[in-house]
């Protein structure tokens, strides 16, 4: 964790954009950043791996991968990322909720906790959820376009699961860059598992909410990335295969 003294030299109004949507759903894999690259843009974060093998979730400035074998285990200084979306979480929001909430319901409940769709933020939820379900997408040898790629995803139900949310909200204009609108990864407690969350009923939980200034979006010079097809006709529906 960062010290009182150098929190001044941090990015803290910041969202850290490694590479693009937009070039996953192209087939970009190639690892840009290590983690020890990608920690000094962050304590807190999702993303994916080099060759798409698994989610990333981080906070609190500690950072897993999840796999489609049901593991997660905490990153190593040489695990590679070709995507990533990492802040430095200071919520300014904070809710409890004792309710059970489906993901419409509660949606709609965290757009009222902030002013506009046309910022970003950052999410974390602590909480029980009734159920949740995540995927995890899978290793890919060659570097397939994720619409293909994700027709093998691992799908996990988790029941009366006690665990925390990771994500972030993404106005459309940026849609392409990261995923338009929320975008959430679970661990449970125990951090054995989870995913790419696609659907959940909250029990009860709170959420906290990191409104952001700007976002810094690094482009990756390498040959995958100057050479992929990033003007794409069909992105809305693409996304919405890969991501849920
Ligand atoms: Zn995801």
């Amino acid at each position: 964790m960062a010290t009182a003294q150098d929190e001044s030299q941090l990015d803290l109004g910041g969202v850290f954009q490694l590479s693009t949507m937009t070039s996953l759903i192209d087939g970009v894999y190639d690892g840009v950043m290590n983690f020890d690259q990608i920690r000094r843009h962050g304590d807190f974060g999702i993303g994916t791996f080099a060759h798409l093998d698994g989610e990333l979730i981080g906070f609190d400035g500690r950072f897993y991968r999840l796999r489609g074998d049901g593991t997660a285990t905490p990153l190593k200084s040489e695990d590679m990322t070709p995507f990533c979306s990492l802040t430095y979480f200071r919520p300014q929001i904070k809710k409890s909720f004792t309710k059970p909430l489906k993901k419409h319901e509660f949606e709609k409940e965290l757009h009222a906790l902030v002013p506009s769709d046309n910022l970003f933020y950052a999410y974390r939820i602590d909480g029980v959820f009734k159920e949740i379900t995540t995927r995890t997408v899978a290793y890919q040898e060659r570097p397939v376009p994720m619409t293909e790629a994700v027709k093998s995803q691992p799908i996990f139900h988790f029941r009366d699961i006690k665990g925390t949310v990771v994500g972030f909200w993404t106005p459309f204009f940026a849609q392409g860059i990261a995923v338009a609108g929320y975008h959430f990864h679970f661990i449970d407690e125990s951090r054995q598992g989870g995913g790419h969350v696609l659907d959940y009923t909250l029990e009860r939980g709170t959420v906290q909410i990191d409104q952001k200034t700007h976002q810094t979006l690094y482009t990756p010079e390498t040959e995958s990335f100057m050479n992929a097809n990033l003007a794409r006709s069909d992105l809305e529906n693409e996304i919405k295969v890969t991501e849920g």
